[in-house]
């Protein structure tokens, strides 16, 4: 079943809501980028690599830094600490993290560590809406209509909101801007 069959419309325009309501409160508009690193910062979050996360053994530091298998994730809520993969390209780390905000903001209950892998423990119906969440955070189906109008291909949509290609194809798909 694709994302969208799993979130009513009611969810997913809810999400589109909540997506408009962080931007205004940025003053950021639905056609202008909205990097991760703003929205955490205005979240109050401190974000970390492995390395520069206090108290975490050298042993976890280098599991973590060779892993692709992980993307991010809320590592304290008071405070808020967000770790980041930093092996993962930059538009990647962008999704990453308005994934974790995403939860943040839907509020979201952790679920706890995997004591055997020392990764957070995912509820799939969590990951689903968070993933749906954070597409919209970065780019709005109203600013996608507006780069759709401009004319604008999917390379450079995907540069002026700083999200991958991928990502601008998914929000094309899920919200039917044709693009
Ligand atoms: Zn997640």
């Amino acid at each position: 079943m694709s994302l969208i069959e799993k979130l009513s419309p009611e969810f997913r325009q809810r999400c589109e809501v909540i997506a408009t309501e962080q931007r205004s409160l940025l003053g950021v508009r639905a056609f202008e980028a909205l990097p991760a690193d703003t929205l955490a910062a205005k979240l109050g979050a401190k974000l970390f690599t492995p390395d520069q996360v206090p108290n975490l053994e050298a042993e976890q530091i280098t599991l973590l830094l060779a892993s692709d298998e992980w993307s991010a994730a809320i590592i304290s809520y008071s405070p808020l600490w967000i770790v980041c993969n930093p092996r993962h390209a930059l538009t990647r780390r962008e999704s990453n993290l308005m994934h974790e905000i995403a939860h943040l903001l839907l509020k979201h209950q952790p679920v706890g560590f995997d004591t055997v892998t020392g990764q957070p423990k995912r509820q799939q119906n969590n990951e689903d809406e968070a993933t749906f969440l954070g597409g919209c955070l970065q780019i709005p189906k109203r600013g996608l209509l507006w780069a759709t109008q401009r004319k604008m291909l999917l390379p450079e949509i995907a540069v002026h909101f700083g999200a991958s290609e991928a990502m601008v194809q998914f929000r094309s798909n899920v919200t039917g801007v044709p693009i």
